[in-house]
């Protein structure tokens, strides 16, 4: 990694560790652990360390750090779970998930093929052994490996999808940003056996969750 790069890793990590409501040390690892450059196009590569999205190909988005590193946190993880994401997109969050379930493992799922033969390739080459990407079916997530004891959803959805709630374990998290195109609130639903219960963790903006469930295709 040249200097530049290195000193801007040095300084997004320092601005995540004293980010407000603390982020816990494993979930900091997990984030100094991943090489983000390598999940961005070659051409945005000197930015790959600013806590900002960048463009990924086919109109779509690798999220800022910060809320990849919130959306983490949100999911519990204490490493033998069963994880599955929705939006692979760049393969830079289940990277993170990998580091955080080494007797686990992560589905991840995408419905764009280029990227998600991208991200398959890479993830390959960093050795990330416990991900497998899936291409999109015909229903969300991947309900033939269910169920999950943790579910990601990194593209917004005008509400909790049932059939992701069907797809969670007893006691299992969902975290997904819920609202409007535009504009969404990071929600953190639990499992429970009373039905779910729901925790805001803050605004955020996602790019559209596709499909006949959630946003309809335009
Ligand atoms: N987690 C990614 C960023 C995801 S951007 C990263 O770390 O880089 C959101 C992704 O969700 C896009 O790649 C988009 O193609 C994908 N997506 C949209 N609708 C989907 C659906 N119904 N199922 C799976 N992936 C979907």
């Amino acid at each position: 990694m040249n200097n530049d790069l290195s000193k801007a890793k040095e300084a997004l990590f320092r601005s995540l560790r004293s980010a407000l409501g603390g982020l816990s040390e494993s979930v900091l690892q997990a984030i100094q652990q991943v090489p983000r450059e390598r999940f961005v196009p070659p051409e945005s590569r000197h930015m790959a360390y600013l806590d900002i999205p960048l463009a990924i190909g086919a109109g779509q988005t690798i999220s800022q750090p910060y809320i990849v590193a919130l959306m983490t946190q949100a999911l519990e993880l204490r490493g033998t779970e069963r994880v599955l994401e929705l939006g692979t997109g760049s393969g830079y969050q289940a990277a993170i998930i990998s580091r955080l379930v080494p007797q686990g493992s992560l589905v991840t799922v995408e419905r764009v093929p280029e990227l998600a033969d991208r991200a398959r390739a890479v993830l390959k080459e960093l050795g990330y052994a416990n991900v497998t990407v899936e291409l999109a079916g015909p229903t969300l997530g991947s309900p033939g490996r269910a169920p999950f004891d943790a579910i990601i959803v990194t593209a917004a959805a005008p509400r909790l999808p049932p059939s992701l709630v069907d797809q969670l374990a007893p006691g299992g998290r969902l975290v997904i940003p819920v609202g409007s195109r535009d504009m969404q609130e990071l929600v953190q639903a639990r499992r429970t056996d009373e039905g779910l219960s729901l925790r805001m963790l803050g605004p955020c903006r996602f790019v559209p969750l596709l499909g006949p469930e959630p946003f309809p295709e335009e």
